[in-house]
């Protein structure tokens, strides 16, 4: 690469939210440069690991179908932990196997997923180049006019952050500030190699099909919890945990790792594995009241998790979709803006064409249901003592299940006030 060198728009970082963007640039005939700081796209990224693939549709109608997946997600669980116990729920619905049928997601590894989908953006024109860092943005007049990697300057009419969460360059633009650790979950994740019949065998499911399953009561009372993914030769098991509440714990997020994976419900499944790959990231929590004031300023727009697009239901995480969206919209807007100075304020309207903002609005309740400390530890604690006692059977007269349960929430720490309160929150939320 030259010294210096034009564009039409710079991309950092090569995530979906990158790629996604570059893709739809590069097929309308601009001129874009994706920085990636990691050697291969996706090498340094990390997800629980779900894609709902109606964004990949609406990238390019037909992408999805072609697209480097694991297995799609027909089997959706629940699991509640507590001490060596466990509930879990399963629900099955074949149809989410079928092609049209809502919700289509597939289970993803972010290492192969993010170098296809780079590809994808490549093949469409977009120049990639990969194991660059970009230090810093270079600004005259007011204005993004390019970046700054080591002692090359690139220059574009727009530069476009989607160097993910905790975004630097959103921070050197002065549209965000440093990161807040009430916002931001940290998560762990292995992926662990088995054999895929054994994963079929564990999970009971049939080869090509998958399962999603949400851990709760795995983070000891910490905001947070865990996630198990089966992908087609492997496992990814994780768990998030908000930094507030790891301050307290005299214990490290590896060593609750390690005793969930201990857990007599989870060690079985993945028994015999071998862990490949073991990965640490930050993950926006905030949702819908995350997003910075200000996406855009004169030539820079900022896209993924870099703005925030994270929305975290308790039951399903999503960010990989919302980056794809983003960045079309962001994309759309560029094509679409008489200028750079035009383009930000078109982005904003190009998010809601694409609804990724009504989306995330709808779903900002979550986040106050989610506060709430006691679903944590004590829900799921109840719940398995509740089930306990439904199928404890001895011979004495059994008490009257009613009174049996008051008896326990109580010993649970909990009050029907609590109840009640919750309710109204979960009504309100959703
Ligand atoms: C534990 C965990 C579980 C999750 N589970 C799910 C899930 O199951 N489903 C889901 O949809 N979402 C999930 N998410 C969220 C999802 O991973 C993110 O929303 C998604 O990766 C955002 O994509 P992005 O392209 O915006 O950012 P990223 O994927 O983070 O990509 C940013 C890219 O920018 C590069 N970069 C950063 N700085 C620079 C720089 N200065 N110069 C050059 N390159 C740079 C990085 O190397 C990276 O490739 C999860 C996240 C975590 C942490």
């Amino acid at each position: 690469m030259s010294e210096e060198a034009q564009f039409d728009a710079i991309i950092i970082g090569g995530g979906p939210a990158g790629a996604a963007c570059a893709y739809t640039l590069a097929k309308a005939g601009k001129e874009v440069l994706v920085i990636e700081r990691a050697d291969t796209p996706g090498a340094k990224n990390v997800t629980g690991g779900r894609l709902y693939t109606y964004a990949l549709e609406i990238l390019e109608e037909g992408l999805s179908q072609e697209a480097a997946l694991e297995r799609k997600v027909t089997h959706e669980q629940i699991m509640m932990l507590s001490g060596d116990r466990s509930i879990s729920v399963d629900y099955h619905n074949p149809a989410f196997n079928t092609a049209g049928q809502p919700p289509m997601s597939y289970t993803v590894l972010r290492a192969v997923f993010d170098e296809w989908l780079a590809g994808k953006a490549e093949e469409m024109g977009a120049m990639l180049v990969c194991g660059i860092m970009v230090d810093d943005l270079i600004e005259q007049d007011g204005k993004i006019v390019g970046v700054l990697a080591g002692e090359d300057e690139m220059y574009a009419d727009i530069v476009i952050a989607a160097d993910g969460v905790n975004s630097f360059m959103a921070q050197k633009a002065g549209l965000i500030a440093d990161i807040k650790q009430e916002t931001v979950g940290v998560g762990v994740k292995e992926v662990i190699e088995l054999p895929a019949d054994t994963i079929q065998q564990r999970f009971n499911i049939k080869e090509g099909e998958g399962a999603a399953r949400m851990l709760l009561g795995c983070t000891e009372g910490i905001h947070g919890g865990g996630f198990l993914y089966t992908n087609k030769d492997s496992i990814s098991l994780g768990a998030v945990f908000m930094p507030e509440g790891l301050a307290d714990k005299k214990k490290s997020v590896h060593e609750m790792f390690q005793e969930l994976k201990m857990h007599p419900s989870i060690y079985p499944l993945i028994e015999g594995g071998e862990t490949v790959e073991y990965a640490a990231h930050l993950v926006s929590e905030a949702g819908f009241r995350g997003i910075p004031q200000k996406l855009y300023r004169d030539g820079f727009l900022m896209i993924g998790d870099a703005a925030g697009f994270v929305i975290n239901t308790g039951y399903s995480i999503r960010g990989i979709d919302l980056a794809i969206l983003s960045g079309i919209a962001a994309a759309r807007a560029v094509i679409g803006a008489e200028n750079a100075a035009a383009a930000g304020a078109r982005y904003v309207t190009e998010l809601e064409n694409i609804k990724l903002l009504p989306i995330m609005k709808a779903v900002d309740g979550y986040f106050d249901l989610l506060e709430t400390p006691f679903i944590y530890d004590k829900v799921p604690n109840l719940a398995i003592d509740v089930f306990d006692s439904l199928f404890t059977v001895h011979g004495d007269v059994p008490e009257k299940m009613s009174k049996n349960i008051m008896k326990l929430i109580k010993t649970n720490g909990l009050s029907i006030w609590q109840f009640i309160k919750l309710g109204i929150k979960g009504v309100r939320s959703i």
